[in-house]
């Protein structure tokens, strides 16, 4: 289903979830108060505007009102962040998502009432650095402090064995959610699947469950 999103502040972050927005087949509005950021993004996005996020006026003219989700993406100017985001919370936005600098503007945005509050680099980062310190896992998502998802490349230790006989869950406490080979993707791996080498198995499971699964395979 098509949706409508409105990005405000287009440095890299903001443009690269315009991009994929975009890509994704849905509606976008770009907002920025530099011309030139506007002008660049112009023609791939459904509408674009020059416009301070701090501005209400201007805000309710470009019609947010209409849009569940709002994206503040402003960078290092913390007070434009914040103050966008009271407006926005103020005008009844559904979904605020606020990309935070550091743990303070994290802390204000959450007592205003930032509906997502996200930290692109420190995640990333995190992704990255697991995926440096290991040569299995391929990709991490942090779900929670104590929750993620990783991507396990299988060793030949796993191959030919089944789901079943595997029983990561007993075994581990992880539950692995899909099996991609090669360019298959197998999304209801079922008891009876057999792993083999090099496959990339998606787990679920707390931190510590997937590094003991992680060092047995
Ligand atoms: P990133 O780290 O994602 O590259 P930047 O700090 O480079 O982020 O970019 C933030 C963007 O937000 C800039 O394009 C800047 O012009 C824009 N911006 C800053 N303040 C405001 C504001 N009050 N209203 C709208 N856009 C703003």
């Amino acid at each position: 289903m098509k949706k409508q999103f409105t990005i405000i502040g287009l440095g890299r972050f903001g443009v690269s979830v315009c991009n994929e927005l975009h890509r994704l087949g849905h509606e976008v509005l770009a907002i920025d108060s530099n011309e030139d950021k506007v002008n660049e993004i112009s023609e791939i996005v459904t509408h674009s505007a020059v416009a301070n996020g701090t501005d209400e006026k201007a805000l309710k003219n470009l019609g947010i009102r209409n849009f569940d989700h709002v994206i503040v993406a402003i960078g290092d100017n913390l007070q434009a962040s914040i103050l966008c985001t009271l407006l926005l919370k103020d005008l009844d936005i559904k979904n605020v998502w606020v990309k935070a600098q550091n743990y303070y503007h994290h802390k204000v945005l959450d007592k205003i009432g930032a509906d997502h509050i996200i930290h692109p680099e420190h995640d990333m980062g995190a992704r990255i650095a697991r995926h440096l310190v290991s040569d299995k896992v391929t990709d991490y998502i942090e779900l929670s402090a104590d929750y993620s998802i990783v991507e396990i490349k299988a060793s030949a230790k796993l191959n030919a064995q089944t789901l079943a006989e595997l029983d990561v869950r007993a075994r581990f406490g992880v539950t692995i959610l899909a099996i991609k080979r090669a360019k298959e993707m197998n999304i209801t791996p079922m008891p009876d699947d057999q792993i083999m080498t090099n496959d990339i198995l998606i787990v679920v499971g707390r931190k510590q469950d997937l590094k003991r699964f992680e060092d047995f395979t």
